[in-house]
């Protein structure tokens, strides 16, 4: 395949081997897909997929930002083929690919953070952070973020900050306290960053004296909300986190599920700060692809609770583990992380262009490979244009990219999520799609 070949459009979307395949998931699906131009994926190589009809595409998602390390590598192949022939399940008994991939995290990780517990999903390493919270500090509530998005199981969904999430499903778990995210493009309080004082920060004390009962754990935060819309905060939100942490006798833990494994431009993003968290989640990207997931814990945390009783059938076993052995070993070894930077510093600087030939974006933004496009009815006054999302989604969609759906509270953000190793010319003709799609969109 050479590279002029991609994108390559030869039908609709779905095409007709597509559209015979949705037939037969809709007999047993009873839920909606979440895009109006599914996209039945055949095989998909790098930054490139192929659905059944023949269809060439550029991989924006990375399905859902999990194959930081590109589709097919040949390490993950190879490692995998290898690990399914010797060993594939061997619930609590522990196996050497279980320690490589033990060793792999740990070398990443600072010296103070190198207890690490292998679980199976995000939902559950936040789950698990949480009871090692609880446990650890004594205390129960758990400050979470407007916004925010912490997975789909009961106790998640109730730290979570998004109500089309929550939407349908009764109660939701008690025990979590909720604050405005640092959203400075639409500020909780109306206010702006060169003058706020950071009012975010000052009303996590108000919140704790009015809505705690007193016995405040712990504080889980996105390094940057992905589900919201790639919405990334000032620095100065995190650090003052840390601040607030220490001074209520608080763990401050990072859910990287989605930050993790080179996404922001470092290996975690807990690396663009001068502190540390006492715990991180990760997910996604840890395993390319293999169903896994992690929670790191602060040595000394993890240290005071080793009579904790915890097994889970799937965790850690053979196959995810040679995966996250692998993963680590590209990100490190091809030096992912550094293109990532490099590679999203050159996307926003597009795409801030773009922002200035058209009124309907609003407001570019991004933290690595992991980009956000808001578009508004207009620049002033922010009015949200989640009809207009859409139609670019599609468009750009009907272009040849894989796009996630738009995302954000107003669902007028188009999310950008590639592969850390897009090569440069896929990268570029990418964004002439995009500002193709905002062009037919933007002259109505
Ligand atoms: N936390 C964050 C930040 C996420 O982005 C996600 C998934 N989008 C999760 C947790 C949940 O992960 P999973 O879907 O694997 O349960």
């Amino acid at each position: 395949m050479s590279k002029d070949d991609v994108p390559r459009m030869k039908t609709e979307i779905p095409g007709p081997k597509a559209q015979e395949i949705l037939e037969r998931q809709s007999k047993y699906l009873f839920y909606k897909l979440p895009t109006p131009l599914p996209i039945v994926w055949e095989k998909a190589q790098g930054a490139v997929v192929t659905d059944v009809d023949g269809n060439r595409y550029i991989d924006l998602s990375s399905g859902v930002l999990v194959m930081n390390v590109g589709h097919s590598h040949p390490v993950i192949i190879d490692r995998i083929m290898n690990q399914v022939q010797q060993l594939i399940h061997s619930y609590f008994a522990p196996t050497s690919a279980q320690v490589d991939a033990l060793e792999a995290l740990a070398s990443m990780l600072p010296q103070s953070l190198q207890r690490i517990m292998l679980v199976t999903t995000g939902a559950e390493s936040v789950e698990a952070a949480v009871k090692i919270a609880r446990a650890f500090t004594k205390k129960t509530e758990i400050l979470t973020f407007f916004g925010s998005f912490h997975g789909r199981s009961y106790l998640t969904m109730g730290m979570g900050g998004l109500m089309g999430v929550k939407k349908d499903f009764g109660p939701m778990p008690t025990g979590h306290l909720h604050a405005p995210y640092a959203y400075c493009y639409r500020c909780s309080f109306g206010l702006e960053l060169k003058s706020c004082g950071m009012q975010c920060l000052k009303f996590l004390d108000e919140l704790l004296e009015t809505s705690s009962k007193g016995d405040p754990a712990a504080v889980v935060v996105e390094p940057y909300q992905g589900s919201s819309g790639a919405v990334v905060p000032p620095p100065q939100f995190l650090e003052g986190l840390r601040e607030f942490c220490d001074r209520n006798d608080m763990l401050l833990i990072f859910d990287e599920v989605q930050a993790g494994m080179g996404r922001t431009g470092k290996n975690f993003a807990f690396e663009h700060f001068s502190f540390l968290p006492d715990i991180v989640c990760l997910g996604k990207g840890i395993a390319s692809g293999i169903p896994t997931s992690a929670v790191i814990v602060r040595n000394d945390i993890s240290d005071a609770l080793r009579s904790l009783s915890w097994t889970s059938t799937f965790a850690a076993n053979p196959l995810s583990s040679a995966a996250i052995a692998a993963s680590v070993e590209i990100l490190v070894e091809e030096n992912l992380s550094a293109k990532a930077a490099r590679t999203s510093e050159h996307m926003l600087e597009r795409m801030n262009e773009m922002k200035l030939r058209y009124p309907l974006i609003g407001d570019v933004r991004g933290m690595g490979m992991s980009m956000g496009m808001e578009f508004v009815l207009n620049q002033e006054t922010k009015e949200p244009a989640p009809k207009e999302a859409m139609e670019i989604f599609m468009n750009a969609t009907r272009g040849g990219l894989i796009l996630i759906p738009p995302v954000g509270i107003n669902a007028n953000v188009l999310r950008l999520g590639p592969p850390l190793n897009l090569p440069d010319d896929l990268t570029d003709k990418a964004l002439d799609i995009i500002e193709d799609a905002v062009h037919v969109v933007s002259q109505g």
